[in-house]
């Protein structure tokens, strides 16, 4: 495939924009390469800007499960941009969209709508920090949530130590309150609470994680964080940013029968529009302003046309439940004839999977946390990676991030995709 005005695009963007891109993952850093501009979208293909047709496995990161320019989000859309674009002053539909998801949701009584996930993540930690009066928060190695101050935190030495920043611009100050655990790692959590009690507000964690690759939580491990929440007093947030609406109405909370305390969203919430939001019981989100002190706002949150594409989202999910089967049906498929054509390559691999959430990793153990994700082998990885983009399939340009499947996709293309694994050389 030629991807010469992609080339030619990247090279003028990279004039006005840094890194020609306006979020660093799309620069296809980790796999080298340009990366590829989107002229359109429709359903389960991108057709890009030199007339390649791709079989899409990110649908924006997520949010697209329905496919690309699904009608009725994009007929929402349209209608509601014809009665005007932002007011700052309060609508219907953002009631409509906050009664929709909390129903859809079992233990959510009020929800705040935000503009992205990384709003909503630092949003819920301020709640938490707010309502528990405590300072410390735990996060996991290898969970993204976004780029807010107090989650770029990369893993120290060991699990009782305080974080330090790993990007410029984050003050020692911030890191210091953010706790690194091992995920799927009960004990590194207890050794830190043991360490620091009395001062922790929340946990927060991706349910399953999606930015790592696709990690599965063991049972005993998310199980037990809720127990040991509840124990010490310490609010769990999951962060269903990926997973919320993805994994079942219910998201992962449903999926893995485990209630948290706060809840963060994105993605499929706002159907492709920017949307983000965050959500617990009544009591918790009174200490919200204008309810409560702890403060939080945005001038073009519960923005129309955003709601207008949410409510589209969610009330199609809400009818076609059958969806979410469907979907992990798909991936299951998928996930077996990728494993029938990689157990007679010579490369060692892992595939993860949970719902319509998967995964490859070029290594022999199995992958359950930042440090056995990070044992991929690059060079293969690239190699898969370019090999599959050249045979029309498009998939994260990097290991640390799961795929997504969308309803769009048909068998026959999943086939074409297991087919070009299989002409791979790898
Ligand atoms: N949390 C999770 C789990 C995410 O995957 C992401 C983004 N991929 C975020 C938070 C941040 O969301 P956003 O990019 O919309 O700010």
């Amino acid at each position: 495939m030629l991807y010469k005005r992609s080339s030619a695009l990247f090279a003028e963007a990279q004039n006005y924009i840094p890194g020609g891109v306006n979020s660093p993952v799309r620069a296809f850093k980790a796999v080298g390469g340009d990366p590829i501009f989107v002229k359109s979208a429709k359903g389960a293909y991108l057709h890009d800007e030199d007339g390649n047709r791709l079989i899409d496995y990110i649908a924006s990161w997520g949010p697209l499960i329905l496919g690309h320019a699904y009608e009725p989000v994009i007929d929402a859309v349209i209608e509601k941009a014809k009665k005007g674009t932002s007011f700052g002053m309060p609508t219907e539909i953002e009631t409509e969209l906050a009664k929709l998801a909390v129903s859809m949701v079992p233990n959510i009584d009020k929800i705040r709508f935000v503009n992205s996930g990384t709003e909503a993540c630092m949003s819920a930690v301020r709640l938490a920090r707010g309502y528990t009066g405590k300072d410390k928060i735990i996060k996991f190695a290898g969970c993204y949530h976004g780029h807010s101050d107090s989650f770029l935190i990369q893993a120290g030495s060991g699990a009782v130590t305080f974080g330090s920043p790993n990007s410029p611009g984050v003050t020692q100050g911030t890191a210091k309150d953010t706790l690194l655990a091992k995920y799927n790692d009960l004990q590194s959590v207890r050794d830190l609470i043991e360490a620091n009690r009395g001062e922790i507000a929340c946990i927060i964690i991706e349910p399953v994680a999606g930015n790592m690759g696709c990690i599965v939580p063991n049972h005993a491990f998310i199980h037990g964080l809720r127990d040991i929440c509840s124990e010490e007093e310490i609010l769990l947030v999951f962060d269903e940013v990926m997973t919320g609406f993805r994994l079942g109405k219910g998201g992962a909370q449903e999926a893995l029968g485990v209630d948290a305390d706060i809840l963060c969203f994105g993605k499929v919430i706002g159907g492709g529009l920017p949307v983000g939001a965050f959500a617990a019981n009544s009591e918790i989100m009174a200490h919200l302003a204008p309810e409560g002190p702890v403060y939080q706002a945005g001038t073009l949150s519960g923005n129309p046309l955003a709601m207008a594409a949410g409510l589209a989202m969610l009330t199609e999910l809400n009818e076609r439940h059958e969806v979410f089967d469907s979907l992990a049906k798909k991936t299951e498929h998928l996930h077996k004839g990728f494993e029938s054509v990689l157990k007679h390559k010579s490369v060692p691999y892992q595939i993860n999977r949970f719902g319509s959430m998967i995964s490859v990793h070029f290594t022999d153990a199995p992958v359950i946390d930042f440090e056995t994700s990070a044992k991929g082998n690059n060079e293969t990885f690239k190699n898969y990676f370019h090999g599959m983009l050249d045979k029309g399939v498009y998939l994260p340009p990097s290991a640390f991030e799961s795929y997504f499947l969308n309803d769009a996709l048909t068998y026959d293309d999943l086939d074409e995709t297991i087919a070009a694994l299989e002409r791979l050389e790898l």
